[in-house]
């Protein structure tokens, strides 16, 4: 029976669902500050930002309205100022991250961040439900997928998601991870410096524009050897990438077609905001009533009067031989400053009261911005030694970022710097999301003139606690490879270790295909925790997998040699790649239950442990309660369909209950070491 679609807003008739709709693949940058999706438009063969009412750029902020969707970009945005607790903002600074390396910077965020646990991963509370910065930045991913799918009528089949240099191995999962979230196939994790460089066309030449992968440390050297070397010449490029709140610069070298990383240096709490801050100080410096007000002044308030400096910052980086002014107002019952320009002596209707005059020239941009600007030159001048080049022997610059857009920063890498070649004709914030859309149409074969290299099929990774799947080697990576990661032990005294290599791309090792197994035997006892295995996997060019372990206090080894794809055909492996795709969403979840499960299991082993050892030294009460939150979350543990949330919340509560007197026992340890040392 057919059916006909009417839309009910237009009074229109609806396309015809069942028309296919053009497939493409997406390159998306996704920033601390903001995010883009872009694609290679096949009718100009050029890449173009994707833009809806909203514009190009996509505000990584996310909004959390209790009872509600949650909202993204601009109109989230103001959630900033009216609900900070549940507006999620600078979510890239908590990717992949534990809440120790986490700890400096939570302090200036306005939401809650869990600190149950220095090793885990970070969370963060909003109206009692538990979120992972993977899931927030898979609201994110997918909001900027609909934005491709809705702008231009089509179905995003897959991306090439940018981060920074810098990132590590969890880092980097933590971003696929988001994207199996948002349902978004990740055809390749590249480094902004290498999309950006890619976006001006620094790629060597096209036929190898196929190896144009960024290589990070540990695949570098063997990267080098799969290059068909057609073009020799090196070339060494240096890329500035200047943004909100934080501040990079990368030394790439490009031979025979192939990105290598030479060196990452920058600061991840410098960025435009500083700027922001610098013209805030000026102006507060010459008007001691406007002091008096920001002295009092909340995070709100605070924020409200940096925006104020913002717009007078990118006026100036605009208009560059004329003064800015305008009039600052202070509305007492909101406890919010606005600026204007115009109508400098009337005002505003909602009572707000005329604080003070502003003006800023580009003189006095520059001079109060000159230590944020020489902290950079610093970084710059770190990066070129640790990367063993000089200024001189840059080839090419690459700015990115918004704040690359003040003019100060090309003028002292040209005339302070001496670099020949600095190239900003490309929007700085738009140039890393149109190289990753350059590199998802080469990835997805729309360029019949690329050579294609061997990769790997197939994720390959081992079983970690409850039957998790650990990607050591995501599929689609260039062979040959090689990565190591460090794992421990759950139980104190434990000696043997199973390593049992799978491969596929299902969340749950059950689901996947077992390549092998054995066991890392005779680990000197040492308490849970303590031991370091380190389990490298070294896929050469053959496609020959060697998987080893090593516990590295004790120096004990163990190894096998797999072949992955022996046994397989093209049609299993399309299977398998389809089942992962079909699962994808699901199965992350199944995981963070999982993790939640794995969490709670060890939160009880160390508290029974821990009061176990201490019994003596507690009270009745202490020792009830915690047995109280043990059996707690032990019944959670056992109830084979318990909640996450549920889960989280008792390790929170036992691990908030228990929290003080181990402090106080941690006192008394010292105490006594120190007693034991004066006698
Ligand atoms: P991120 O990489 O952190 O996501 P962006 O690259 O989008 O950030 O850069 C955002 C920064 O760029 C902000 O500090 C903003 O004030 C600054 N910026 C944007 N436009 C201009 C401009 N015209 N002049 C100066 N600074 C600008
Ligand atoms: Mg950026």
């Amino acid at each position: 029976m057919a059916k006909i679609k009417i839309n009910v807003a237009s009074g229109g008739l609806m396309k015809d669902e069942t028309v296919p709709k053009k497939k493409i693949a997406v390159g998306i940058d996704l920033g601390t500050t903001n995010s883009l999706v872009a694609w290679v438009n096949p009718a100009s063969g050029n890449a173009e930002i994707i833009q809806d009412r909203w514009g190009a750029l996509v505000p990584s902020i996310v909004a959390l309205p209790p009872g509600a969707e949650p909202v993204v970009g601009i109109e989230a945005k103001g959630g900033l100022v009216t609900d900070p607790q549940r507006t999620i903002f600078s979510v890239k600074r908590l990717l992949g991250r534990s809440y120790a390396d986490v700890q400096t910077i939570s302090e200036h965020l306005g939401y809650r961040i869990i600190d149950d646990n220095n090793e885990q991963l970070v969370r963060i509370l909003v109206d009692g439900k538990y979120y992972t910065p993977i899931e927030l930045s898979a609201i994110i991913l997918k909001r900027l997928k609909e934005k491709a799918e809705v702008e231009l009528d089509v179905e995003v089949t897959g991306a090439v998601i940018t981060v920074p240099a810098y990132f590590n191995d969890s880092q980097r999962q933590a971003t696929r991870d988001a994207a199996k979230i948002a349902g978004l196939p990740v055809l390749r994790i590249i480094n902004e410096p290498t999309a950006a460089s890619l976006a001006y066309g620094i790629s060597g030449d096209l036929a190898n524009k196929e190896h144009s992968v960024d290589s990070n440390a540990v695949t570098a050297e063997l990267d080098k050897t799969t290059g068909t070397s057609t073009e020799t010449s090196a070339k060494n490029i240096l890329v500035y990438d200047l943004g909100g709140g934080t501040f990079d610069v990368s030394i790439l070298s490009l031979e025979d077609g192939v990105f290598e990383v030479l060196s990452t240096h920058g600061d991840t709490a410098l960025g435009g905001d500083d700027l922001d801050r610098a013209v805030m100080e000026f102006w507060l410096q010459g008007n001691p009533s406007l002091r008096a007000l920001y002295d009092q002044a909340d995070s709100a308030t605070i924020q409200s009067f940096r925006l104020a400096a913002e717009k007078a910052k990118r006026w100036v980086c605009s208009n560059l031989d004329q003064e800015y002014r305008g009039k600052l107002w202070w509305n007492p019952s909101s406890r919010l400053f606005q600026v204007r320009e115009e109508r400098l002596d009337e005002p505003p209707s909602d009572g707000a009261q005329g604080v003070a005059t502003l003006s800023l020239s580009y003189t006095e941009l520059c001079s109060c911005t000159q230590k944020i600007i020489e902290k950079t030159q610093k970084s710059v001048r770190f990066a070129l030694r640790d990367a063993g080049v000089s200024a001189q022997q840059i080839d090419e610059v690459v700015l990115v970022g918004g704040s690359t857009r003040f003019p100060r920063i090309q003028q002292f890498l040209q005339e302070e710097m001496g670099f020949k070649q600095v190239n900003s004709t490309i929007n700085p914030d738009e140039v890393v999301a149109l190289g990753a859309a350059i590199e998802a149409d080469v990835l997805s074969g729309n360029r019949s003139d690329v050579l294609l290299l061997d990769v790997t099929p197939l994720s390959l990774g081992i079983e970690t606690a409850g039957g998790l799947m650990d990607v050591l080697i995501p599929r689609n990576t260039k062979i040959p490879f090689k990565v190591a990661r460090e794992y421990t032990t759950s139980v104190d005294g434990q000696v043997n270790m199973r390593i049992a290599v799978f491969q596929g791309e299902r969340e749950l090792v059950a689901e996947n295909r077992k390549l092998g197994e054995f066991i890392l035997k005779n680990i000197p006892a040492m308490p849970a925790g303590f031991p370091k295995i380190q389990v490298a996997f070294v896929l050469d060019a053959n496609g020959m997998l060697t998987v080893k372990a090593k516990e590295l206090r004790s120096g004990i080894s163990q190894d096998i040699e797999i072949k992955p794809q022996y046994g397989l055909s093209d049609q299993e492996v399309e299977q398998m790649l389809m089942d992962g795709f079909v699962h994808a969403k699901e199965d992350v979840e199944k995981r963070m239950v999982q993790e939640a499960i794995n969490e709670g299991k060890q939160m009880v082993y160390t508290a029974e442990r821990f009061i176990e050892k201490n019994h003596a030294l507690l009270s009745e009460e202490e020792m009830e309660g915690t047995k109280q939150r043990i059996n707690d979350l032990r019944s959670l543990l056992e109830n084979s369909d318990s909640d996450r949330n549920a889960i989280l919340d008792a390790v929170t509560r036992l691990n908030d209950y228990t929290r003080p007197f181990a402090e106080r026992l941690m006192d008394q340890a010292i105490a006594v070491a120190l007693k034991g040392k004066t006698i």
